[in-house]
């Protein structure tokens, strides 16, 4: 029998493809989003579904759903800079408020609620790679705080709740994660780089280049949701879900313009303010705990993004013969 599950944020990037995933796997899913930075084309082929069921809202208000609910996936808010940014003073109310009403359905509900934290809060990391017990290096006032520090307090909510009224909660932190879905123009440096590269525009690397970040494929990260979610009730977290592998943005841009066979050249812009140095996840406990590890590595899943966005673009010319 199929489970009943809600998924906030579920016409998003990350959201649509688990939603795929669950109701191909016969759950009945409830699709929560207020298509910010979502949109329903990302769920096209799921909404004549009798198993799935958009709703139209908004997290910040509380949530009223008359059916009984299993499990919560809460991945509802704006992901990249450009779009939590865009509102920081809802990106925090969207984190805090939002925490709250999903906490509040799955203490209704009896459910076990599930939160998609992220690597920002470990901030600018002191501790490479981040493992779990680090504490992060976050500032407080900066233009990333909406963000790291409305994760950060939605991390407190679920571990109070659990405390308090013994809420069943999962907590991951997810590291930069990319794949077809990704919004064209969230600025996020991987669909910036391939829109870029297949538009013969220069490439914009921000600061030097040396920074460094680690790339998992949508369809791992998916899987290591699952696998969270369907762990020993005990097992809370938080867990770091991300591919290791590190790569500087440099690197990244020379792996996109070889793989597009672009003309394009690298340009050099300023660092935005608080852009951490480096990122990658220690994910030893997500191994022992979960069995779970990535296992796309970057060019196989640059290649299925890199035909994504030329399909969007109009582009119908294979990657491997460009
Ligand atoms: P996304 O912007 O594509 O998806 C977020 C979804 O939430 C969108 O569909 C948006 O419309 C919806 N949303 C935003 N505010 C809402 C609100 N107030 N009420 C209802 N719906 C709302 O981003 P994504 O990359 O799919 O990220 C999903 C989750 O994973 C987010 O919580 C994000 O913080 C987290 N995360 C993502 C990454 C990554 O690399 N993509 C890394 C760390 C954490
Ligand atoms: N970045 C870049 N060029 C771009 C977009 C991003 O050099 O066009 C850099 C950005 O400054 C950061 C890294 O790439 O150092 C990752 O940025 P992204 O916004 O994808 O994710 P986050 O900073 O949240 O990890």
């Amino acid at each position: 029998m199929g489970k009943n599950i809600l998924i906030t944020g579920g016409a998003g990037f990350i959201g649509s493809h688990l939603s795929k995933r669950l109701v191909k796997e016969g759950h009945n899913i409830i699709c929560l989003d207020n298509c910010f930075t979502g949109s329903k084309s990302n769920i096209q082929e799921l909404l004549h579904l009798n198993n799935f069921n958009f709703m139209y809202h908004d997290i910040t208000n509380p949530i009223e759903i008359d059916e009984p609910i299993d499990q919560i996936y809460n991945l509802a808010c704006p992901a990249s800079p450009i779009h939590y940014q865009h509102d920081p003073v809802k990106t925090v109310r969207t984190n805090v408020m939002g925490a709250i009403n999903v906490l509040e359905l799955a203490r209704r509900k009896n459910a076990t609620v599930f939160q998609a934290s992220t690597s920002e809060v470990y901030g600018d990391p002191t501790v490479h790679p981040q493992v779990e017990e680090y504490w992060g290096n976050v500032n407080p006032i900066g233009l990333r705080s909406c963000y790291d520090e409305g994760k950060r307090c939605a991390e407190t909510l679920f571990f109070d709740y659990h405390r308090q009224y013994g809420v069943k909660i999962k907590v991951v932190r997810i590291f930069n994660t990319y794949g077809p879905n990704m919004h064209p123009n969230d600025g996020r440096v991987v669909s910036n780089f391939i829109l870029q590269a297949i538009r013969g525009e220069d490439i914009t690397i921000y600061g030097d280049g040396g920074q460094t970040r680690s790339f998992c494929y949508v369809d791992d990260l998916v899987e290591g949701f699952i696998c969270m979610m369907n762990s020993d009730e005990e097992f809370i977290g938080p867990v770091n879900l991300g591919n290791p592998g590190e790569f500087t943005i440099k690197e990244l841009a020379d792996i996109v313009i070889e793989m597009t066979n672009s003309a394009s050249k690298v340009t050099y812009k300023d660092l935005p303010q608080d852009d951490p140095k480096q990122r990658k996840p220690d994910i030893s406990l997500a191994m022992e705990m979960l069995k779970w590890e990535p296992t796309i590595p970057l060019k196989e899943g640059l290649l299925k993004t890199i035909s994504y966005f030329l399909t969007l673009e109009g582009d119908t010319s294979d990657v491997f013969t460009r």
